[in-house]
Order: structure tokens, then C-alpha cells, then sequence
């Protein structure tokens, strides 16, 4: 592949942003790709900033899911025995809706548990 821009000059790396062969005069080296001089500089930047801002928006929104799951799983049970005790020890009825309650919340929090893999995970040869 020749440059894109000249024509009769080979090229020695593909801008990250267009795709374009270019050669050593018309390529700018990024901290994390190549870029045409000047046309792609800006975009390429972009497209580097928008890969580290997703890192971190996954590794943030792994974390809330596990905490949503850790807390419908607990919250739920904790509902759930409240609701129940007084059952148990005084036949007492009004708290049975908590026990209800606080058993779809353990089974939501089970489905949630169960669920793995909904967010993607780069492979290792990344
Ligand atoms: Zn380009
Ligand atoms: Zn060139």
C-alpha cells in the first residue's frame, strides 16, 4: 500500500481514525495510534479519549451492578425475616406482606447473582 496522499510513496502506517495508508511526512505519531496530519489529529485524540472513558464506565458500572445485586440480596432478606418473625413467634399477620416484599427482592437479587457476564470483558490479548 502507497500513501494515500503520494501516491507514489509506500506507506508506513494507517491513520486510526480514516484508515488511510500514509507515509512517514504525512502520519503524526499519537500516544496510542497513528493519525493524518492535521485532517485526523483531533479525531484521533477523540477516539482515544473515548476508549479510556469506556474502561472506566465498565469497571463503574460492573461495581453498581454488583451493589444493586448485594443490595436487593440483603435489603430482601432482611425484609423478609422482618416480616416473618412476628409470624413465627405471635401468629401476627400485618407483617406478612414485608416477608412477601422482602422475598421477591431475594429472588431478584438471586437472578441477579446467577446472571454473569452481561457487561463485555476484553479478551487477555488485549
Ligand atoms: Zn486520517
Ligand atoms: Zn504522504
Amino acid at each position: 500500500m502507497n500513501c494515500f496522499n503520494h501516491s507514489d510513496i509506500p506507506a508506513v502506517g494507517i491513520c486510526k481514525s480514516c484508515g488511510k495508508g500514509l507515509c512517514k511526512d504525512c502520519l503524526v505519531e499519537m500516544p496510542d495510534g497513528l493519525a493524518c496530519k492535521q485532517t485526523c489529529e483531533e479525531r484521533v485524540k477523540y477516539i482515544n479519549f473515548l476508549i479510556d472513558a469506556n474502561k472506566q464506565i465498565l469497571t463503574a458500572t460492573r461495581f453498581h451492578a454488583k451493589s444493586a445485586t448485594i443490595f436487593l440480596f440483603v435489603f430482601g432478606g432482611v425484609i423478609f425475616l422482618l416480616g416473618l418473625i412476628p409470624y413465627l413467634i405471635s401468629g401476627e399477620k400485618g407483617t406478612l406482606f414485608l416477608a412477601a416484599l422482602g422475598f421477591v427482592f431475594l429472588i431478584l437479587g438471586l437472578l441477579r447473582l446467577r446472571k454473569k457476564g452481561s457487561f463485555p470483558v476484553p479478551d487477555d490479548s488485549q
